[in-house]
């Protein structure tokens, strides 16, 4: 049983759950103009991700900081080297109220890095200096990830204000690198073990309009550059030479077939239930029609369901390769460009996507289902690790677009559900 404040304040009763809830509301709808001018503030901060030309999280990370050390948060501030960013160090910050079981907290995560802004003739506001129209707030970042940071950021404050008692540690973690491969961010604190399997993991970097959707499960990706080489000649001479593009027409094809066919399980969770081996990318070889071309480059896009190991996929295609080798006499190399394994999916009966969907389903007034996606978030990185990880916000999804925006209304609805979630018995 949760009660709020100390019994002197709501008297000995024990508060019923709708109570609660309606507190959690009432308090954070009289504070939505604070919340939507401590929004407007962050986004005005450029936090460009140094590898995308930018001045890198440590301005932003020092306003948070010091609203957040304002507001009577203690505040960690875990730095990561990176001597070619401005500054030489990458922050990610962290503060958490105590449960009465301080050995387990459910995280809010989310990122303080951007994307770039792109080309600015498609911006009809400036992207860094947030415009408020018809119920949004336009600017970089609005929704990836700044909605959900500072709705993680008032519902821990409106927590504390209202001397909730938990059950647990609640806590939100401003990281950064999301947007460059984490890096700089999770990827480290990860390594520095500041979570354990016991901890309860939100990470709110992904959703759907209405907030229905959480997501708990993630394909894993294996991105494939395949070289054949052969023997470049006139196209008037084609028993002098080898024709790399045919063999590698051949090769792509029968690859195509060998993994379509054989990866075939499905999983309901996903919208495109089934794993994905998709041709993509072709690098031009000869430059006139007349040459028989010496070399050909193809690429793979594969999403492949968790159930499956990469490294088996990786092993079917050397598999394949050789047999070409030995057919065409030739040399074909293989490379992973991009190898990121998926963490096992958190189940629908793990504690924190129940408690999640009771939070949503309560405050959103919308039924809630699981999902899985064909994209990675750092929910995948924890999941590797062992620990159960929830992906959910209410989005109307344009991240990295121009004229990105988040509504005010799914700020302050978000907000209402990361502060219910604890409070529910
Ligand atoms: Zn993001």
């Amino acid at each position: 049983m949760t009660y709020l404040g100390s019994p002197r304040q709501v008297g000995l009763e024990m508060a019923s759950t709708d109570e609660l809830t309606e507190k959690v509301a009432s308090r954070v709808d009289g504070r939505s103009e604070e919340i939507q001018d401590l929004f407007v503030r962050m986004l005005r901060i450029v936090s460009v991700n140094p590898r995308m030309g930018g001045p890198g999280e440590r301005e932003r990370a020092d306003f948070l900081e010091s609203f957040m050390k304002g507001k009577g948060l203690s505040v960690v501030r875990a730095e990561v080297n990176d001597p070619d960013s401005p500054g030489g160090v990458r922050p990610n910050l962290s503060a958490k109220l105590e449960g009465r079981d301080n050995r387990r907290t459910l995280w809010y995560i989310s990122h303080m890095d951007t994307v770039p802004e792109g080309s600015r003739d498609l911006w009809k506001t400036d992207p860094f200096e947030p415009t408020v129209k018809d119920g949004k707030v336009f600017a970089r970042g609005a929704e990836d990830n700044g909605q959900s940071l500072v709705a993680s950021l008032f519902a821990l404050l409106t927590l504390k204000e209202l001397e909730a008692s938990l059950p647990y540690n609640v806590g939100v973690w401003f990281v950064a690198d999301e947007e460059f491969g984490s890096g700089y961010g999770i990827a480290q604190l990860l390594k520095r073990h500041l979570f354990t399997e016991r901890d309860l993991v939100v990470v709110p970097d992904a959703g759907s309009p209405r907030g229905t959707d959480i997501e708990i499960a993630e394909k894993g990706l294996l991105w494939m550059k395949i070289t054949t080489k052969g023997k470049q000649v006139h196209g008037s001479l084609p028993k002098k030479g080898l024709n790399a593009h045919r063999v590698g027409m051949r090769l792509a094809i029968e690859l195509d077939q060998l993994l379509n066919g054989k990866y075939r399980k499905r999983n309901r969770l996903f919208d495109y239930p089934v794993s994905s081996f998709e041709p993509t990318k072709k690098e031009a070889n000869v430059g006139n029609v007349n040459t028989i071309p010496g070399k050909d480059v193809f690429y793979f896009d594969c999403r492949v369901l968790p159930v499956y190991s990469l490294d088996d996929v990786e092993k079917d295609v050397k598999k394949k390769i050789q047999q070409f080798e030995r057919k065409y006499h030739t040399s074909i190399s293989f490379e992973a460009v991009q190898k990121e394994p998926a963490g096992p999916a958190t189940s629908e009966n793990s504690e924190v996507a129940v408690l999640l969907s009771r939070a949503v389903s309560k405050v959103s007034k919308v039924r809630p289902r699981f999902t899985g996606i064909g994209g990675q978030t750092v929910g995948n990185l924890f999941r590797r690790d062992g620990i159960p990880t929830a992906v959910w916000s209410t989005i109307d999804d344009v991240p990295h677009e121009p004229n990105e925006y988040a509504k005010i209304a799914n700020l302050i609805n978000d907000t209402k559900v990361f502060a219910t979630a604890p409070l529910l018995p």
